[in-house]
């Protein structure tokens, strides 16, 4: 294991690994919520997790560029291996091609055996790399993949002969001078699997706006109203079930009451993470309801002007753990928003009048309605 530093700035809540801004959610969220799109709207969605990895990790990899391409390559595939995409190794390489071996591919893990290759996202990202390596357009297509039985998964990368396009909304925010602001923490990465463990988690480090990047090429495949519907019953669904596990943690001896457990949890692994500072503003003990701002959410990155409010993965995961905060199924609605011009973001968690509980089978029944919505 090697040991990474990140660093917290306690004034503006960004969170920097080698020296730039980044969030860094559970290794395992981000393809199980490609998985999840593609169960609800097909192979369709899949473009946007192609996208999101080749556009949104192109101005990073930009940054590793050497005279030297076999340097160069190496620099980026350790370099990905450290934010736990996996363990990356070149077997072949040519003017304007080249082949790559994924041991314990990031974005294979949560699939169950398929018979088809997952790994949209991984094959944007060296496709980004192959850009950046050769100076054309590149494109990249997976092989062979884990999910179908095979041991590593692997990766053509190839020239489209199309010229390239950028995107404006990817930039890389950089470390700030004030040191005295930074809080140091620890990161362990393990070299032969290509995972960084952070907090007790398998986690991956993106750069910041990674998410909400991911967030927009969905919106660009489907429309506003889908995506808000889909991630938000999502997210909730998976911050639900991790508000549980602290709660049961309870049992096993905490001190504090369950109720300022789960907000305590709540704040500190959002600010860890980069998700942003949420700051409780009015909570009753008894009463279901919680009102919260967040500065900085992750959410709103790379937004400028929306007409309305776009945090939809933060307020399921306040919803969420509001739900196993008051016992009782608790929606969220974001009334400010960074994204539309407001100072930072402010939600505010209710319960639902017309639902008693989430249930397995009214969770069901969602998924469903959206499966309906989205084949518009
Ligand atoms: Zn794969
Ligand atoms: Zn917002």
């Amino acid at each position: 294991m090697e040991k990474l530093d990140l660093y917290y700035d306690r004034v503006d809540g960004n969170i920097y690994h080698e020296g730039l801004a980044s969030e860094i959610p559970d290794r395992i969220s981000q393809p199980l919520l490609q998985r999840r799109v593609e169960s609800i709207i097909g192979r369709r969605g899949l473009k946007a997790s192609y996208n999101t990895g080749k556009s949104y990790m192109k101005p990073l990899l930009n940054t590793l560029h050497q005279k030297n391409k076999k340097e160069s390559l190496d620099l980026m595939l350790k370099h990905l291996s450290i934010r736990g995409f996996g363990s990356l190794k070149c077997t072949e390489l040519k003017k304007d091609y080249m082949k790559i071996q994924v041991n314990n591919c990031f974005n294979a893990l949560p699939q169950p055996k398929s018979d088809k290759k997952v790994c949209f996202e991984m094959a944007g990202i060296l496709a980004a790399c192959g850009e950046v390596l050769m100076g054309e357009g590149m494109d990249c297509m997976e092989t062979e993949c884990i999910t179908q039985g095979n041991p590593y998964c692997e990766f053509h990368v190839f020239k489209h002969g199309l010229r390239i396009k950028e995107k404006k909304d990817a930039e890389i925010k950089p470390i700030p001078e004030k040191e005295e602001n930074l809080v140091k923490h620890n990161a362990f990465h393990d070299p032969y699997k290509g995972e960084t463990i952070f907090e007790d988690n398998s986690s991956l480090i993106l750069p910041q706006g990674y998410l909400a990047h991911y967030q927009r090429e969905l919106e660009s495949l489907l429309g506003e109203r889908p995506v808000r519907d889909m991630e938000y019953i999502l997210t909730k669904k998976s911050s639900l079930t991790t508000a549980n596990t602290i709660k049961n943690k309870k049992l096993a001896g905490y001190l504090h009451t369950p109720t300022n457990l789960l907000l305590r949890e709540m704040v500190k692994k959002s600010r860890m993470r980069g998700f942003g500072v949420p700051l409780i503003q009015e909570f009753y003990p008894g009463k279901p309801y919680l009102r919260l701002i967040v500065k900085n959410s992750f959410n709103a990155h790379g937004y400028s002007k929306a007409r309305k409010p776009v945090c939809y993965r933060m307020a399921a995961q306040c919803a969420g753990f509001g739900t196993a905060l008051f016992n009782k199924d608790m929606d969220c609605i974001e009334t400010r928003c960074r994204a539309t011009g407001d100072s930072c973001c402010e939600f505010r968690v209710y319960a639902n009048p017309h639902r008693r509980t989430q249930s397995g089978r009214s969770h069901k029944r969602s998924i469903q309605e959206m499966a309906n919505l989205t084949s518009l």
